[in-house]
């Protein structure tokens, strides 16, 4: 192969990658979720802490104490993570969050090897956090051990709850607000994957969820002796829960849509050139038809519109079999995942006065609450923004084409608390391709992207530097504001 002389030396020299942290790493059933390997997770982060040690960062691992179960018992949290590597005034400080604990698996769950031993086939790199996250948190430490020098100065935040919704880490940020976090001019995540298996991409948006309970009636009644002469709890909620979206997707909550950001011309420009197979996404998911027939309009509703879905009933009867029982306290799940610019305390009343409405003309003597027990904000990016022209111009650099522009339909409370705290720039640089299956059987990153995705980061350690000093206006501005 023939050496290009205006790539960066490094490009050339990851050809003989080691995957030897990264088998070491998948190794450890760092599994979050599970407290009875809470034991493994803080083993692991105590892993990471090692091998940020030897890059010669300064660690500080940042005891959180234990928090409690459902079930009322104390469980020891791993500490937190945050290092630095460089203090130098000249260059930016960049600031990588990764978590280092993952999602439950075993062999028997549908696993074609073992999930928690790295096993290459075909070119994918098989095991549990291979690509959430354990590989794309590698890609980023090898990244940096490219450089003799460093272009940027560098500050990890690198945690082992992620999978467990985080206890503590958002108080712990914003008590680093004025200190550890202080220094850095941006944020880089790499906790998504790309929409396509081929074509890179940059993620610059993110849904919220509000999460609602439906409660209606408090004693089961037969319905030989009571069917026909009361209002049943559980009729009058199957009317409140279907009154709550048509059968176009359409929510039908007054003023739900009221503050939805109109779509720019811009905006819809992106859509145009997203690689999105729609076939392989119905035949991956099992959907026979999609509300949208166009790739444009299903991104759209994905990504920036508002959905609202129904999980569950508590107190119905769902066992197999029959059983005549009136349900008399019922609880139906629902949530909306919520976009730009709707805010949650609007939605929360919109939601319950419509409820209400709608019961009210049912004349039922039952008793409704509706509440809202979680509520998480979207989060959006500028795609002008310096992080995004770096992270950009790095992509094109390795993959030799310009990275599609996505959103991710859930909610990824992370980027926003980095937004939300310090007001800095937030990336979402993905490594993985589509048909990773974070969270699923057979998780894997193929070799190919932990190579290109290594070399990404590091390109793009090189393309921020160049804009240090367009990064720092940002931050003035945002901080202003
Ligand atoms: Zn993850």
């Amino acid at each position: 192969q023939r050496h290009n002389s205006t790539e960066p030396w490094f490009l050339d020299c990851l050809s003989c990658f080691p995957m030897q942290h990264l088998k070491e790493w998948v190794a450890v059933e760092s599994d979050s979720v599970q407290p009875d390997l809470r034991r493994e997770v803080i083993r692991m982060v105590t892993l990471a802490a090692d091998r940020l040690r030897a890059l010669g960062a300064t660690v500080h691992s940042v005891n959180l104490g234990s928090h409690q179960l459902p079930d009322g018992q104390s469980v020891l949290l791993p500490p937190v993570i945050l290092a630095e590597l460089g203090q130098d005034p000249q260059k930016p400080t960049v600031c990588f969050y990764g978590h280092v604990d993952v999602q439950p698996a075993k062999k028997e769950d549908g696993w074609k090897t073992d999930p928690y031993t790295l096993t290459e086939i075909n070119g994918n790199l098989y095991g549990r956090g291979a690509t959430d996250n354990k590989g794309p948190v590698l890609a980023w430490i090898n990244a940096v051990e490219t450089f003799r020098a460093l272009p940027v100065n560098l500050r990890f935040v690198i945690e082992g709850m992620e999978e467990a919704g985080s206890p503590g880490l958002q108080r712990l940020l914003e008590g680093e607000r004025r200190r550890f976090l202080a220094a850095a001019d941006c944020f880089v995540l790499s906790d998504n994957v790309w929409l396509s298996r081929r074509k890179p991409a940059l993620t610059y948006g993110t849904r919220g969820s509000a999460c609602f309970l439906v409660e209606s009636g408090d004693k089961d009644l037969h319905s030989g002796t009571f069917g026909g002469i009361i209002h049943e709890p559980m009729t009058d909620l199957v009317a409140l829960l279907d009154s709550l979206v048509d059968p176009t997707g359409h929510i039908r909550i007054p003023g739900i849509y009221d503050s939805v950001a109109a779509l720019t011309e811009e905006e819809r420009k992106l859509y145009e050139s997203i690689e999105f197979d729609m076939e392989e996404h119905k035949s991956n998911s099992g959907v026979k038809r999609f509300l949208y027939d166009t790739k444009e309009e299903i991104l759209l509703h994905l990504w920036r519109y508002p959905s609202l879905s129904i999980h569950g009933i508590e107190g119905a009867f769902h066992e197999p079999g029959i059983k005549t029982v009136i349900p008399a306290k019922v609880t139906g799940k629902f949530s909306i995942r919520q976009v730009p610019h709707m805010e949650l305390s609007v939605i929360k009343q919109q939601v319950v006065e419509y409820l209400e409405d709608v019961f009210s003309k049912r004349k039922s003597p039952n008793k409704l609450s509706v509440s809202m027990p979680l509520g998480a904000k979207p989060w959006l990016a500028d795609i002008n923004d310096p992080v995004y022209t770096a992270a950009r111009r790095a992509v094109r650099t390795v993959f030799r084409e310009d990275p599609d522009f996505i959103r991710d339909g859930s909610t990824i409370p992370i980027a926003r608390m980095f937004q939300t705290i310090t007001q800095k720039s937030v990336i979402m640089l993905p490594i993985g391709a589509a048909d990773d299956g974070e969270h699923s059987q057979n998780e894997k990153i193929s070799r190919h992207n932990y190579i290109e995705g290594t070399k990404v980061f590091a390109a793009f350690f090189l393309e921020i530097a160049k804009l240090h000093e367009q990064l720092q206006q940002t931050s003035k501005t945002k901080t202003d504001n």
